[in-house]
Order: structure tokens, then C-alpha cells, then sequence
């Protein structure tokens, strides 16, 4: 399997826009959230060769902006295409799926998209003192389960914990996307750094909303095990 990081905050090559907000195309056909800008999203999808015609489905992290910010006008070119949601997301944006002829699939717990891919279903988070439920992206490979996230509002390590939950004896040989830990404080980050080790996650790629301390942290944390995720990256899974 592969996942190409469509939109991220950073990125290292020229021919790539970055922005605040997150999306990650898994093999061709999955994407994973959006990014905030549509123009952003599909100049960097054209630069790195994506097939819009191609995508099977996409999966909606969360319902904040940064996420959700380029699913209108994919929606616009690609009607009633499957929109895998939470049934905690707003009541706007059910409403704007439809009104954009998306197909909405509302998952309130584990749910196959294909063979290799699953999502965890609704997992409930707080964001600025509001619910914010959230759901992750699970890649099966022979490694075990890669873990993609877009915010972690529920927390990462709740996060990860939900997916052992269905996974129980499974490695975890990568997890990456946003940990959201701009404002936490460094002693916290290094605790959770050091659960996700304990949890047995082999590998981190925090990003997006993840913050500049907590990427230092995780880099000395996990070493050579750290992987810098940017938009323009492929990932082979
Ligand atoms: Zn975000
Ligand atoms: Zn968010």
C-alpha cells in the first residue's frame, strides 16, 4: 500500500503548495480529509499525478474546516461519491454533503471501506470546550496497523488506544497526521511520546497541528524512528 500527503502545513518541494489542514490519498482511491483550500488541494493533486476520477471514497476526520475545506468542489466534479462521517459531525455539514450530492455514510463505530482499509468510527473528542468526535484511517498490511489521524481531538493516545481495542494483538508499525499538541506542555507531550512507545507504535510521523515542540520531542523520543511528514511525501505502507 501507499499514501501520498496531499496537504499538509509544510512542505519541501517546490512544486507543492502547503496550508493549514491535512489530506492523504492511500492508494489511488482513499482519500483522507481535504485540507482547507480546493485550489491548493487539486494543483497539488495535479503535481503529483492523482486521478480525481479515480478516488473511491473519502473519509472526513472531523468536521473543522482545515479538513473539510476542499470536499465542496471535489463534490462539485465528483457526485455521489461515499463521504464516510461521524454521526457526531454537525447537523451543517450533513446538510451540505447531501446539498453537494456527496453519498454521506455515518459510522459510529469500526467500519471496513475496503479490504485494506478501515475506519475506527466515531470516537468523542472536545475541541475548545465543544464536542468534537473525530475517526481515524486504518491501514492493514502485512506490518500490521498504520494508524493516519487528522487532529486528534479525542487525544492521540485515545486514539490509539480505540484502535487496539480492535486490534488487540496487532503491531503498530506507524502512526502520523495531526496530534494536535501546540499547546501542550513539554513534560505532557514527553508522556504521551512515551505511552505511544509503551502502546508498542514502532514508528511517528506527527504533523499538521501537531507543533514544532512536540515534533522535537517525538524526534528525540522515537530517533531514527521518527518520519517527517509533509505535503509532496509518499509513504509505501
Ligand atoms: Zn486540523
Ligand atoms: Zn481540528
Amino acid at each position: 500500500m501507499n499514501a501520498v500527503i496531499i496537504y499538509d502545513n509544510a512542505t519541501d518541494n517546490e512544486e507543492i503548495r502547503y496550508g493549514w489542514g491535512f489530506s492523504c490519498l492511500v492508494d489511488q482511491r482513499i482519500l483522507f480529509d481535504t485540507g482547507e483550500q480546493a485550489d491548493s488541494l487539486f494543483h497539488n493533486m495535479k503535481q503529483l499525478h492523482v486521478d480525481i476520477d479515480q478516488i473511491e471514497a473519502v473519509v472526513i476526520s472531523h468536521d473543522h474546516w482545515d479538513h473539510t475545506g476542499g470536499l465542496w468542489a471535489l463534490l462539485n466534479k465528483r457526485n455521489r461519491l461515499p463521504i464516510y462521517a461521524c454521526p457526531g459531525f454537525s447537523a451543517e455539514f450533513k446538510q451540505k454533503v447531501r446539498q453537494c450530492k456527496g453519498t454521506l455514510i455515518e459510522a459510529e463505530t469500526y467500519k471496513d471501506i475496503d479490504e485494506g482499509v478501515a475506519i475506527t468510527g466515531e470516537i468523542p473528542g472536545e475541541y475548545n470546550g465543544a464536542f468534537m468526535p473525530e475517526q481515524a484511517l486504518m491501514l492493514k498490511s502485512g506490518k500490521g496497523i498504520t494508524v493516519i489521524t487528522g487532529c486528534s481531538h479525542p487525544g492521540i493516545v485515545t486514539m490509539i488506544q480505540t484502535v487496539k481495542r480492535f486490534y488487540s494483538d496487532t503491531q503498530i508499525p506507524l502512526v502520523f497526521g495531526g496530534f494536535h499538541l501546540m499547546n501542550t506542555k513539554p513534560a505532557a507531550i514527553r508522556r504521551i511520546a512515551a505511552s505511544m512507545r509503551e502502546i508498542g507504535v514502532e514508528k511517528v510521523g506527527p504533523t499538521h497541528c501537531s507543533g514544532h515542540e512536540a515534533q522535537m520531542i517525538f524526534k528525540e523520543i522515537y530517533g531514527d524512528d521518527f518520519i517527517a511528514i509533509k505535503a509532496g511525501h509518499a509513504l509505501e505502507i
